[in-house]
């Protein structure tokens, strides 16, 4: 019989948004007092550290609210055969796989297909200033409007959404009423993820949209 002792660790960098897979040998880590990981752009690590003979911390910075997450794991429940997701406890955002290789690959594959379907959808991938910050958001907005909190104060909830290069323009298709959500950078996002509810206001500024260019339009809401 052969003992897999490796898990994989995914985990979203905090700088650049993008998962990052790191294979793990819990042989090798118990010989160590902290194994550090670093993402390929160089911008933010995920730490193990022993914590006693059979138990792990693990140290996340967290894309999502900006602090850094400690979760602490025994070497039993590193192993366990079903997979660990980890969410920032302020903002719900998953920031970490942890489990069999198979399952985490099977996990960032359908997040990363859905992502490509986006690009595919738009035809190419240089639009966008921050493809990865402009998905997430989306994804944000499109849960708040599923939960019902996407509306206009005339009381509409069929929103318009376009995308910019740089942010996402929604507004009202009964009233003037507009909103504007940035999109461009992980200061963005972590304003976005802490959003809970998004009103649209008349402000008595309507944008100009052609002057914008937007890209693409899409229904959201109902
Ligand atoms: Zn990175
Ligand atoms: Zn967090
Ligand atoms: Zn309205």
């Amino acid at each position: 019989m052969i003992i897999d002792t490796s898990t994989t660790i995914a985990y979203k960098c905090s700088s650049c948004g993008a998962f990052q897979f790191t294979n793990v040998s819990l042989f090798e880590m118990s010989n160590k007092k902290e194994s550090c990981f670093t993402c390929r752009c160089n911008g933010s690590s995920l730490v193990i550290a022993k914590e006693g003979p059979t138990d792990y911390r693990i140290v996340i910075p967290c894309i999502g609210c900006g602090t850094d997450h400690i979760y602490l794991f025994s070497r039993r429940e590193l192993m366990a055969c079903e997979m660990s997701v980890l969410n920032c406890p302020k903002t719900g955002m998953q920031q970490c796989f942890i489990g069999s290789d198979e399952d985490v690959r099977k996990q960032i594959d359908s997040l990363e297909k859905e992502f490509d379907e986006l690009i595919n959808m738009l035809g190419y991938d240089n639009y966008f200033v921050n493809t990865q910050v402009m998905f997430d958001s989306l994804n944000i907005i499109h849960d708040i409007a599923e939960k019902g909190n996407l509306f206009c104060e005339c009381g509409n909830n069929d929103i318009e959404l376009l995308l910019l290069s740089d942010k996402i323009y929604l507004r009202c298709k009964k009233c003037p009423a507009n909103k504007i959500i940035y999109a461009s950078s992980n200061e963005h996002l972590k304003n976005n993820l802490q959003t809970k509810q998004i009103l649209l206001l008349d402000e008595g500024q309507p944008l100009d949209i052609k002057a914008m260019e937007p890209l693409m339009k899409k229904r959201d809401g109902k």
